[in-house]
C-alpha cells in the first residue's frame, strides 16, 4: 500500500478529515490524500431501517477507478448497517481496495453526552486504521489494546490504542 485516498461521502467536517488524514499517516506510515466529496450515498439508504447499507456503499466505492497500490476509505456521517447486525461502525473488503467508516455512533451526542470533537476524531482514526487493516488482510486481534481488536460498542473503541500491536504491525509490513 502506497497511498490512502479519503473520500467524504456527502457532508463530512473538514476538521475531521484533516484529523483522519494526519492519524492515518502517523499510524500506518503511508501517504494519505483527501478527495473532493462524493454525493450522499442515498443509493444505500434503507427506508425500513432508516440506515445505510455499508455493503452497498463498498460496492459503489469498488466501482471507482483506483490507482495501483491505493486503498480507498469512504467516510460518512450516516448510520451504517449490514443485514445481520443492528449497526456497524464500518466495513471493509478483506484484502480488497475499499473500506467505509461512519462517524454517526462515534459522536458523544449519540449517547446523550456533550460534544467532544477530540474524542470523535480519535475514535474515527481508530476505526479508520481498523478497517484499512482489514483491507490489508489483517484479521481481528485478541489484544484488546490493539486497534485490530473487534469493537461492538464505543467503550471498546475507547479501550484501544490508535496503533497496531507488534504482531499486526509485522503483518502490515508484509504488504
Ligand atoms: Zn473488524
Ligand atoms: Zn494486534
Amino acid at each position: 500500500m502506497k497511498t490512502i485516498q479519503l473520500l467524504p461521502l456527502g457532508e463530512v467536517s473538514s476538521a475531521l478529515l484533516a484529523a483522519v488524514k494526519e492519524g492515518l499517516g502517523r499510524e500506518l506510515r503511508v501517504h494519505c490524500e483527501i478527495l473532493p466529496p462524493a454525493p450522499e450515498p442515498s443509493y444505500a439508504f434503507n427506508p425500513g431501517r432508516q440506515q445505510y447499507c455499508s455493503t452497498e456503499i463498498l460496492a459503489a466505492l469498488d466501482a471507482r477507478p483506483l490507482p495501483p497500490a491505493t486503498k480507498l476509505l469512504g467516510i460518512t456521517s450516516h448510520d451504517l448497517f449490514i443485514p445481520i447486525l443492528t449497526f456497524v461502525f464500518g466495513e471493509a473488503q478483506i484484502s480488497g481496495p475499499c473500506a467505509v467508516v461512519s462517524t454517526f455512533r462515534l459522536r458523544q451526542e449519540f449517547y446523550g453526552l456533550p460534544s467532544d470533537l477530540e474524542l470523535l476524531h480519535g475514535r474515527t482514526i481508530k476505526e479508520s486504521v481498523h478497517e484499512l487493516g482489514h483491507t490489508l488482510g489483517i484479521a481481528h486481534c485478541e489484544d484488546y489494546n490493539c486497534v485490530m481488536a473487534p469493537s461492538h460498542a464505543v467503550e471498546w473503541i475507547d479501550l484501544k490504542q490508535p496503533g497496531l500491536c507488534e504482531f499486526c504491525r509485522s503483518a502490515v509490513a508484509a504488504h
